[in-house]
């Protein structure tokens, strides 16, 4: 009865590592998903992590018992307070729920089902490009996805006025999904003043702020400063939605953890959307699993704990700045063709090099590099010994 099923393709990122995971080639080279490596292109736990999990495990007295619908209450009100800062107004005034979910994946499409059912707007816009998952998740849980320019190829950075005029011709009420920092796949960000100007547009025309938060710490080494563009949006008292994840920065990819919170205006509000939340979240995955999001909240809850973990940090933040000062200078070095600096100017752990689909192809199949087809490499993949041999590769792909 099955036989009729074609086979579908690989995810465009995942994919990557597939391939990669056949090549014999003692050479090659994951720069495809992002994932944090050591300069030994090692996978890291944090150790904060490893000390979490130690207290976790002397802990006799924890058990195995479901959690609520919507996980564990100290998680939630501390991943509240890490991105909207533990002084936030809306906090004080109960008008955030949060409620945990299966990473920011899961967040996204806790809160897009959400919307799709109680929202009057059903078209959320995204940006072009963005990660390659946001249309199929949103698309899947009843929205329709529409795009608004993002990202300028002859500049390599910010398409601020296309942007403006797209977000300003787009019906009111529309949903539009925006990265909190540290953009996938461009690096680029609005500078505050953007930020500034596009809040002031969307609060114009009623849009309703969905932030995705995947990254906070990873662009600039600092939590706060990577969550001011949502933090000026909770400022002004509206409404807001945030996925947060905590795979990147505390490297509990598998672990699954995060949060969605939906700010609204008034306390009353806030609860029933949670109990709606929890009609979204009981038939899809029931409840949340409990060792990720303890490990979170052991580390947020403790001051030493949280800031140890700001120096493991900065530290993986300051490893890809430092990616970036060295590929740009071994291209320079190689006397490249084209201007490189937008590797050092672009944010987080991707650079969108402008290499494309062809370029990228002869690199895989040459060099054994492996990225996706766009030419985002992750910046974290890279260390000093494997950054000659990738500068060697964008230099034969640019001048063959
Ligand atoms: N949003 C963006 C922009 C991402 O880059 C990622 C991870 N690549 C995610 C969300 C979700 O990741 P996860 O589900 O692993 O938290």
């Amino acid at each position: 009865v099955f036989s009729h099923v074609v086979r579908a393709p690989e995810d465009p990122i995942l994919g990557v590592t597939v391939a990669y995971n056949k090549d014999p080639s003692p050479v090659k080279l994951n720069l495809g998903v992002g994932a944090y490596r050591t300069e030994e292109g090692k996978p890291l736990v944090l150790n904060v992590v490893r000390k979490a999990e130690q207290m976790l495990l002397n802990d006799k007295s924890r058990v195995k018992e479901y959690l609520p619908i919507v996980g564990i209450a100290e998680f939630n009100k501390l991943s509240a307070q890490l991105i909207f800062g533990a002084d936030s107004p809306a906090i004080g005034e109960n008008r955030v729920t949060t409620v945990q979910c299966l990473s920011g994946t899961g967040s996204l499409r806790v809160g897009a089902e959400f919307l799709a059912r109680h929202y009057h707007q059903k078209t959320i816009y995204i940006p072009q490009p963005t990660w390659g998952n946001h249309p199929k998740v949103f698309t899947l849980a009843g929205l329709s996805v529409k795009t608004y320019r993002y990202y300028d190829p002859t500049t390599r950075g910010l398409n601020f006025q296309g942007l403006l005029e797209d977000l300003g011709s787009t019906p009111s009420g529309s949903i539009v999904l925006l990265h909190a920092c540290a953009h996938n796949p461009t690096g680029v960000d609005p500078t505050r003043q953007q930020w500034e100007q596009i809040r002031q547009l969307m609060r114009s025309k009623a849009l309703l702020p969905f932030f995705d938060s995947a990254y906070q710490g990873f662009a600039s080494g600092n939590l706060d400063e990577d969550a001011q563009s949502i933090r000026m949006f909770v400022a002004d008292g509206g409404e807001c939605f945030v996925a947060q994840s905590y795979a990147k920065n505390m490297g509990l990819y598998g672990e699954r953890v995060g949060a969605l919170s939906v700010v609204c205006t008034a306390a009353d509000v806030a609860s029933k959307v949670e109990s709606q939340l929890k009609l979204v979240i009981r038939p899809m995955f029931s409840n949340p699993p409990i060792h990720g999001a303890s490990i979170v909240a052991t580390i947020l809850k403790d001051s030493n704990m949280f800031n140890e973990w700001t120096i493991e940090l900065k530290a993986m933040a300051d490893r890809i700045i430092s990616m970036r000062k060295q590929l740009f200078d071994a291209l320079r070095a190689r006397g490249t063709p084209g201007d490189w600096s937008h590797i050092i100017k672009q944010i987080g752990m991707f650079t969108f090099t402008g290499l494309n689909s062809k370029q990228v192809e002869f690199m895989t199949r040459e060099y054994h590099i492996y990225m996706t087809s766009d030419g985002r490499i992750s910046m974290a993949g890279l260390s000093s010994k494997t950054v000659p041999h990738l500068a060697d590769a964008i230099h034969a792909a640019v001048t063959r």
